[in-house]
């Protein structure tokens, strides 16, 4: 797991950095706006802890910019105990904050919460091609048309979009959507297939679920 702390203040930076570190994390520190910006949207952190009162560039201002481009999640460090600070920081996509000054061990369990949550978040959606899974919800669209699944049909969709561009054998897709264990009813795969098929592919010009023969079932963006 690696986190980019943004922080002028040399000790607070340093010690920050050490004390994640120690923790078992990757750790990089940024002392201004401008090179925690450029740091965070050139590299793949799965967190920022970023400082408002910063030089070259505020806190919200780097905020601002980097979710125009990117989810990474964000805990924003505000010196002053006020609500607007906060609803400020949250309402630019900030996903929480530290009143400094804190005690290190909280900011280390608010660091976990949200990593949590953020890998929930990342496999909550799965898009291939113009395809949208919401898994929580449950919900599937295409190219923003929605669709409506049976719950089995979203099983299917489900397995076959979590492996994309793997052939899936009858039997698995069998074993995984139905809890079926035994090849001969892998039949009942094939006619779940065209039904889904009739709602996901054939309304739509690109076909994702493909026939892959004498072995089984694929989904993935072959393009055309
Ligand atoms: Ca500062």
């Amino acid at each position: 797991m690696r986190i980019l702390i943004v922080e002028d203040e040399p000790k607070t930076g340093n010690y920050l950095v050490k004390g994640l570190r120690e923790a078992g994390f990757v750790a990089d520190l940024a002392a201004n706006g401008e090179d925690g910006l450029h740091l965070a949207l050139e590299h793949q952190y799965d967190l920022v802890v970023l400082d408002v009162m910063l030089p070259l560039l505020d806190g919200w201002t780097v905020l601002r910019r980097l979710r125009e481009r990117k989810n990474v999640p964000v805990l924003f460090l505000t010196a002053r105990d006020e609500v607007n600070d906060r609803v400020k920081g949250l309402e630019l996509g900030a996903d929480d904050y530290l009143v400094k000054p804190f005690a290190f061990a909280e900011l280390l369990a608010r660091i976990r919460t949200l990593l949590r949550r953020g890998a929930v978040r990342e496999s909550e959606m799965i898009q291939i091609a113009d395809l949208e899974i919401n898994i929580l919800k449950r919900r599937v669209t295409r190219g923003g048309t929605r669709i409506d699944l049976t719950p089995k049909e979203f099983s299917l969709l489900h397995l076959l979009a979590s492996r994309p561009a793997e052939v899936l054998s009858r039997s698995l897709i069998a074993s995984q959507v139905w809890d079926m264990n035994f090849d001969s009813d892998t039949n009942v795969v094939d006619v779940a297939v065209r039904r889904l098929r009739a709602k996901v592919d054939e309304p739509f010009s690109l076909r994702l679920i493909h026939t892959v023969r004498g072995m089984g079932y694929v989904l993935e963006d072959r393009g055309g």
